[in-house]
């Protein structure tokens, strides 16, 4: 599945309710102000994400406006940017009209902010985070009947009488604590014109990754399993994009398949990641390879990290990373003699934090270590690592089952 964006649909005036320098007639750029670099969005039934990319990172809020009648304004969320500059260069606005948002607009509301304006035909929540590399606004829009992670907030309208509790509230989905293990999103690491690690003889982590999660999503097929991959070619797609496509075909697991990489020729072994916030320095080493970013600007991320409640997630994902990690070293060992055990650790992924469901990151083995290159080549190992970890995964999804059971009788 992928997400579409489509055209606008109805009456929708634009820009009506952005409140624009008087056309910027004469208004002078002032100097080191930060551009607007692109503006992308990706809708789903129940939920639109929209990303605004910036040349440098804006601390900033999303409020809430309600729909003014009188003057055609439509219900709204908008957030300022400061020091951000994108002058008349989306005079045009950009239309969505997925039935969550009718568009979103952009201008500079005063000489040194940016204010961005996303007009609303249904909403439920809304959630907001920074991404660091490019420097990125991540707003995600919930429709009813979504979904919800604690990372998630309802705006009441500004202005508009607090709403009596629940009042607002839709049906409320089961949390994802207590659902069946059903679907499943495999995400392949890398790709296009990222290649991930490069390894001995040149052997590509984007093309190992790739291969093993086409194995793994027949054999959890096999095992009734719905399973999407978030790439089946050699494309590029954004951190965001991935866990967007995760939480858009409403996932129970998310699992990216990753091959290490060091410095040092000798490493080698698997290892698996989950998501939290303790974590050691060898983590925050792998975790800046796998997030593209250099490690001091993890900083970012960590403060974003600091901010979520991963703690009941984090249960849940470690479980399933030691489920998961299990399977795999044991049957490796039984087909191939020896692997070393790395074990399961914790560290800040982005791919990982940005999804509201049990995740892992496998890392199937070093393409750097001669030895475990020429296995990562071989289809043999690829189909050993694809079939143990798809074990892994349906002995984690008996437990859930057996434990669903037990709550119920
Ligand atoms: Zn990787």
């Amino acid at each position: 599945m992928r997400a579409v964006a489509r055209g606008a649909r109805g009456r929708w005036t634009g820009w009506a309710g952005l409140c624009l320098l008087p056309l910027l007639l004469g208004v002078e750029r002032p100097p080191g102000l930060a551009d607007v670099r692109d503006v992308r969005h990706w809708s789903y039934p129940n939920y639109t994400r929209v990303v605004v990319e910036l040349s440098s990172g804006v601390d900033t809020t999303v409020k809430r406006l309600a729909a003014d009648r009188a003057s055609g304004k439509p219900d709204r969320l908008y957030l300022d940017l400061p020091n951000v500059w994108v002058g008349l260069r989306y005079a045009d606005p950009i239309p969505v009209g997925d039935g969550l948002l009718r568009g979103i607009r952009l201008g500079q509301n005063r000489k040194t902010a940016t204010r961005v304006v996303i007009d609303l035909q249904r909403y439920e929540r809304h959630r907001l985070f920074r991404l660091s590399s490019p420097d990125r606004v991540v707003i995600d829009v919930f429709g009813s009947g979504a979904r919800r992670s604690e990372s998630e907030e309802r705006a009441a309208p500004e202005g508009a009488p607090k709403a009596r509790r629940g009042a607002m509230a839709p049906r409320p989905s089961p949390p994802t604590v207590i659902r069946d293990i059903h679907t499943i999103v495999v995400d392949p690491g890398h790709g296009g014109s990222d290649p991930g690690a490069t390894g001995v003889g040149g052997l590509r982590e984007k093309e190992v990754t790739l291969r093993v999660s086409r194995e793994l999503a027949t054999r959890l097929r096999d095992r009734g399993f719905e399973v999407h991959l978030t790439r089946e070619k050699d494309v590029h797609l954004s951190l965001e994009e991935r866990t967007a496509f995760a939480e858009g075909v409403g996932a129970d697991v998310f699992l990216s398949i990753h091959a290490n990489a060091a410095q040092r020729r000798g490493a080698h072994g698997i290892e698996t990641y989950y998501l939290d916030k303790g974590h050691r320095r060898h983590s925050m080493r792998v975790a800046a390879r796998e997030n593209g970013v250099p490690a001091s600007q993890l900083d970012d991320l960590q403060r974003a990290l600091a901010g979520l409640k991963v703690s009941e997630m984090s249960q849940m994902s470690a479980r399933l990373a030691e489920t998961v990690h299990g399977s795999v070293v044991s049957g490796v060992r039984q087909t191939h003699g020896s692997v070393k055990d790395l074990g399961v650790k914790r560290g800040p992924f982005h791919v990982l934090f940005l999804s509201g469901m049990p995740s892992i990151l496998v890392e199937t083995g070093f393409v750097t270590h001669p030895q475990e290159a020429r296995r990562l080549r071989s289809r043999f190992y690829r189909d050993v690592l694809a079939e143990q970890i798809a074990r892994g995964l349906s002995r984690f999804r008996s437990e859930r089952a057996s434990r669903l059971a037990g709550r119920s009788s």
